[in-house]
């Protein structure tokens, strides 16, 4: 199978990529094994605090939307971080204390949002709170095999107003609703309906892993990259490349066997070691699908800092490249092998980090391709 570029990784930085090309009108298949850091995301894209035009415009043809309003967010534990460049849903609040009184609101039996970690933190701000529960209608209820994220917002996207209806009932003279991020994975609308419904402001907080509107986005990317014609080879691993006078040639992947992916251009966005783009055993660590050189200390006890809550080294670890993205083999480029996103670690601290890094360098690579013919 040929194609003009081959994606090895389909998570922000592999779909922004691969979106890119095809609306370019190049051919491209995106080959991936599966779970990426969308499904543990906050709703929130480090390092961009201002929605560039190019991202907006991918975002807004996809159907995700997005904002930014300077102020805070409210973190799960009850804490709150500085807004930046978020999913529409993630509640941007204008400053810590935000409301007078607030009422905080899970389902009986879900575990993974802290109702308590919330009421002290906002009580901390002077902020007065009250915890309560809003239950699922009882076919609903039943129908539920887990009582995580994913499965609660199945049921929810199709009973909102059953919880709006609650919502109104429990309200007393609170100021601010805090409900779990748990809506809105079929129908991105349905968070804001909830919002216009009820008579107070609604701050949706999230919840313990997998993300509601990180998986969403996921699945809405996926779908605007096969709408636009792009092969998407999920479930499958690139295993090896064929490299011959420092250009790829093929990867061959475990599903499609002897038959390999042929391209004009290759682009590696498998993320760092959390999805297994970098890999490390007690003596090194290493880049699996083309063996290309990776910054990493030579000491092995320079890897950690001992101490634990501080900034960890080999989290800057990521694949070595020229200035224009090109992995090195040996220290020499690889010309027609781009790496981008978190594989990259904080080798290239001018893309920034987290989501900013994925979406600069997934652009710069794109740009660098369509300059080929
Ligand atoms: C748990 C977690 C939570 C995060 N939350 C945030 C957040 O809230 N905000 C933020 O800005 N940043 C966050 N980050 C930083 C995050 O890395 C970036 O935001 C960004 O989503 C990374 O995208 P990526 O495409 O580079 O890598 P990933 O999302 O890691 O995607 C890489 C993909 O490549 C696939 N893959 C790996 N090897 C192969 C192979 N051999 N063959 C085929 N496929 C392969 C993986 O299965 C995965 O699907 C988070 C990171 C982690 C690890």
């Amino acid at each position: 199978m040929r194609f003009d570029t081959v994606i090895i990784g389909g998570g922000l930085a592999g779909l922004v990529a691969g979106i890119s090309l095809q609306q370019a009108g190049r051919s491209t298949a995106i080959v991936s094994t599966g779970q990426n850091a969308l499904h543990f995301f906050s709703g929130s894209f480090e390092s961009m605090e201002e929605v560039p035009e190019r991202l907006a415009t991918l975002f807004a043809g996809a159907g995700v939307r997005l904002h930014y309003n300077p102020g805070v967010r409210l973190m799960p534990l009850g804490t709150f971080r500085e807004a930046t460049l978020s999913l529409e849903d993630v509640s941007l609040l204008p400053e810590p204390g935000f409301a007078d009184k607030a009422l905080i609101l899970s389902v009986p039996g879900y575990l993974d949002f802290f109702t308590a970690f919330l009421a002290e933190g906002l009580e901390k701000q002077g902020i007065q709170c009250r915890v309560s529960t809003f239950d699922l209608p009882e076919s609903a209820r039943k129908g539920l095999a887990e009582m995580r994220s994913v499965q609660l917002a199945r049921v929810l996207d199709r009973n909102w107003e059953s919880v709006v209806r609650q919502v109104r009932l429990l309200l007393r003279d609170e100021d601010a609703v805090i409900l779990p991020q748990v809506f809105g994975l079929q129908d991105p609308a349905v968070p804001e309906r909830i919002r216009q419904e009820i008579p107070a402001r609604v701050v949706f907080v999230g919840t313990m892993p997998p993300s509601v509107p990180g998986i969403r986005t996921q699945l809405l990317l996926k779908r605007r990259y096969e709408v636009l014609g792009g092969t998407y080879l999920g479930g499958d691993e690139a295993l090896e490349a064929r490299v011959e006078d420092g250009v790829v040639r093929s990867v061959r992947t475990h599903n499609l066997d002897a038959h390999a992916l042929e391209a004009s251009h290759f682009i590696l966005a498998t993320g760092g070691f959390f999805s297994k783009g970098l890999r490390s055993n007690p003596f090194r660590v290493w880049e699996p699908v083309f063996g290309v050189d990776v910054e990493c200390a030579e000491d092995r006890n320079a890897w950690y800092n001992d101490e634990f809550y501080g900034d960890q080294p080999y989290m800057q670890y990521g694949v070595r490249t020229d200035a224009a993205l090109h992995a090195l083999s040996d220290g020499r480029p690889l010309e027609n092998l781009y790496a981008v996103g978190s594989v990259l670690g904080g080798t290239r601290p001018e893309f920034g980090s987290g989501a900013g890094l994925a979406v600069r360098s997934a652009f710069a690579a794109v740009d660098q391709i369509l300059e080929c013919l």
